[in-house]
């Protein structure tokens, strides 16, 4: 029984069997009634076409109709093998899936690029408009004399907007055109690498649809005489006078108007067949855009001691969930993500637009029927079994830095980390493929309690010298009122214990009530996770979530951003529910409230903020970092040209920091270069990760000592008023 009941591809076939059943209902009441419209200025349908042609008219068209139902319902199919994932629709989410909706709809992710944005708007709007026209020309088609409407000035007014949306349709197509072929220094260069054949037969239809849309519509005028009513046909019109008087008019209308309804039956075709799907695909996949995790938080999984599954991530489609083999099918093969992906750019094997693709490639291959790839592919390549591995190669999974520009940048909202993060959990923990030097930060977070591997006992003295510090065991209850979570980079890493000792400092300037755990703090289980090792995060994760428990830790302040989003966004996974605050907005909260005395901090330095990928994409933290450093008088802040949302990884996310980059250019030299071209004599950062990796990158610029000088923002902040502290306190003669 289960197998018969209503499945979502099912209503593929109803749409499409519906909307065939309507047109030739629309033909045969047509040919039946025969309602006329007796107004002089008015269009009369199907003139100067024979009945053979009207009757394979609606006897074609249907048939497509159907045709094309049944193989959008073979690739719907597919989506059904995929796991489940709750996207569901409920009053609380509603607002926010039409708002992904309709900016799916109305190109505004699109628009983020105006040249392509506006390209791809003049086409599918114009489309969307031909179709109601003739749409409208259909219903008052078959109205009754009495209530038609399209005559007279409603009927100059479609008229016109038929020809403004045609010639629309026009420039946009030849826009692309030029975009995909045109000069080198106009073809963006993820167009350059992507362009099928595929394209050429989609904009040559399109482009055909419209060019023989005027052209009958030339020497339909021309044969009626051209009636003065029909210069609203503002293209047509003058088009009309170029035939006039021609001879056989009747001959050249019928050519062009079988031409035009061939180009509109190519269209039917290619629809679903091609990747000219996302015209329905994509507005679906932005609807279901909002999802029950924060966009930080990788799926969870279940307790690795206990469940009984018996193989983790995914190597085949089956191991995917059915809104990540929508995406595939939604893939625009724009190529944004591949235009901002780190790894792409330094010439590492990985493109993001790829991974979809490819996943689409196994997924339409093994299919119940095959259906076509997501976009043509080369002969030689042919896919064998369901294995996903047969197509993308781990180098391509172990070269992402998880900087999630890809997800950030794509108009259609496919989420490519996930399915590289799936991917990586199937390689890590079935089959411990995975890049050696991982080896030596594992065996430091299980034996150690950090990927650094330095005896715990040394957690906390970067807070040796200094006074004030409290350092809880963990086994009794905080009774500060925030718990400091220093972490691993900031408890072992010298440059980054200066970030510890700075924040510590300004706390205290502040008169933070906090505590330190010291020695009984582990390490958060980030790197473990992102690299697909979910038996270590689990671990560090499960006796971190015991400790803090025990105490009865309610507030948190981390310097990390890979720290705060684990412990914000993938601890309560697992049962660990904390306010957590990054110490950027801690700061801003500071100074904003007036708890940390800013006057006198003055820092004459031109500064850029480079943004952390956890902190900016990950969780949407922007602003404090630069308010930060924006309260310091005397700044000048510059930014880089990839900033904020389309700002550039440091390259050591995803547990990048741990391994070697051997392939192509180093993503933090890039980076740096970036930022160093800004002409800032100083860089602001807000991860260690990020810390470590920028100043290593400009100190290999071959710069000269503090010519550019890289710190943490606490490390701008406290240096500031620490010179405001020694003016205030020079003696006075
Ligand atoms: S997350 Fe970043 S590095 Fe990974 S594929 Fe996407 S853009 Fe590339
Ligand atoms: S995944 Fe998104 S950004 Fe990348 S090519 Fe496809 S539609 Fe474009």
């Amino acid at each position: 029984m289960n197998g018969q009941r209503f499945k979502p591809h099912h209503l593929s076939i109803v749409v499409g069997v519906s909307f065939a059943v309507v047109t030739v209902a629309s033909g045969i009441a047509g040919a039946a009634l025969a309602f006329h419209d007796d107004s002089e200025e008015s269009r009369l349908v199907f003139a100067n076409i024979p009945d053979a042609l009207q009757v394979a008219f609606y006897t074609v068209i249907p048939i497509l109709l159907v045709i094309g139902a049944f193989q959008f319902a073979n690739r719907m199919k597919n989506w059904e093998r995929g796991k489940p994932d709750n996207r569901a629709t409920t009053s609380k989410n509603v607002k926010r899936r039409l708002r992904d909706f309709n900016a799916g709809v109305y190109m505004q992710t699109l628009l983020r690029e105006p040249a392509a944005g506006i390209m791809h708007s003049l086409i599918y709007f114009s489309f969307l408009i031909l179709l109601g026209v003739t749409t409208t020309l259909e219903v008052d088609h078959q109205l009754p004399e009495s209530a038609k409407f399209l005559h007279g000035g409603v009927y100059k007014g479609f008229a016109a907007v038929g020809d403004i949306a045609g010639l629309m349709l026009v420039v946009g197509v030849v826009w692309a055109i030029v975009r995909r072929y045109g000069p080198r220094r106009m073809r963006p260069y993820r167009i350059r690498i992507k362009s099928k054949p595929e394209h050429a037969i989609i904009l040559g239809t399109f482009l055909l649809i419209a060019l023989t849309g005027f052209a009958a519509e030339m020497f339909r005028l021309a044969l009626q005489g051209r009636p003065s009513f029909e210069k609203w046909s503002i293209i047509g019109y003058p088009l009309s006078g170029l035939v006039d008087g021609s001879s056989n008019l009747a001959g050249w209308h019928q050519a062009m108007w079988v031409a035009h309804v061939l180009t509109f039956c190519a269209f039917l075709i290619i629809l679903p067949t091609t990747m000219l799907r996302h015209m329905f695909t994509a507005p679906l996949n932005m609807y279901l855009k909002n999802k029950t995790r924060p966009k930080g938080a990788m799926k969870p999984m279940p307790n690795l001691m206990e469940t009984s599954l018996e193989t983790f991530g995914a190597s085949t489609i089956e191991d995917f969930t059915w809104k990540q083999l929508l995406d595939t099918d939604s893939c625009t093969m724009c190529g944004r993500c591949t235009s901002v992906c780190p790894a792409h750019a330094t010439g590492k094997p990985l493109d993001p637009r790829e991974i979809v693709l490819k996943v689409g490639e196994v997924m339409a291959a093994t299919g119940s029927p095959k259906v076509s790839p997501p976009i043509g592919t080369d002969p030689e390549i042919t896919i064998a079994a369901n294995w996903l591995f047969d197509r993308v190669t781990p180098e391509e999974i172990w070269s992402c830095t998880t900087c999630r520009a890809c997800d950030e940048i794509c108009p259609v909202n496919i989420e490519i980390l996930d399915k590289i993060l799936d991917m990586r959990r199937y390689l890590s923990l079935m089959e411990s493929n995975f890049p050696t030097q991982l080896g030596s930060a594992y065996r430091g977070m299980e034996n150690s309690g950090n990927p650094w591997g330095i005896s715990q006992t040394e957690r906390a003295d970067w807070a040796n010298d200094l006074e004030g510090i409290e350092i809880i065991d963990g086994t009794h209850p905080l009774e500060a009122e925030y718990l400091y979570w220093v972490g691993c980079a900031g408890s072992f890493d010298d440059k980054n214990k200066k970030v510890t000792r700075a924040m510590a400092k300004l706390l205290q300037r502040a008169k933070v009530s906090f505590a330190i755990l010291g020695p009984a703090e582990n390490c958060t289980g980030d790197s473990a996770r992102r690299s697909g090792n979910e038996y270590i995060f689990q671990m560090l994760a499960m006796q971190n979530i015991e400790t803090l428990g025990g105490m009865g830790v309610k507030k948190i302040i981390t310097q990390c951003p890979h720290c705060f989003n684990t412990l914000a966004n993938e601890y309560p996974q697992l049962g660990g529910n904390y306010e957590v605050v990054h110490h950027s907005q801690f700061l801003e909260w500071l100074i904003s409230e007036g708890k940390l005395d800013m006057s006198g901090a003055k820092l004459e330095e031109r500064v850029v903020y480079h943004d952390s990928c956890y902190l900016g994409r990950h969780n949407d933290v922007y602003m404090a970092p630069r308010k930060v450093i924006g309260s310091l008088a005397g700044i000048e802040i510059v930014e880089a040209p990839k900033n904020g949302t389309n700002g550039m990884c440091c390259g050591a996310g995803g547990a990048r920091m741990w391994m070697e980059e051997s392939i192509g250019k180093k993503v933090n030299d890039e980076r740096s270069e970036q930022l160093v071209a800004t002409g800032a004599s100083r860089i602001a950062t807000a991860c260690p990760f990020c810390y470590i990796m920028i100043d290593d990158g400009v100190k290999a610029q071959g710069l000269e000592e503090g010519q550019v000088r890289v710190a943490d923002i606490t490390m701008h902040l406290l240096e500031a008023l620490e010179n405001a502290d020694a003016v205030t306190n020079v003696p006075t003669v």
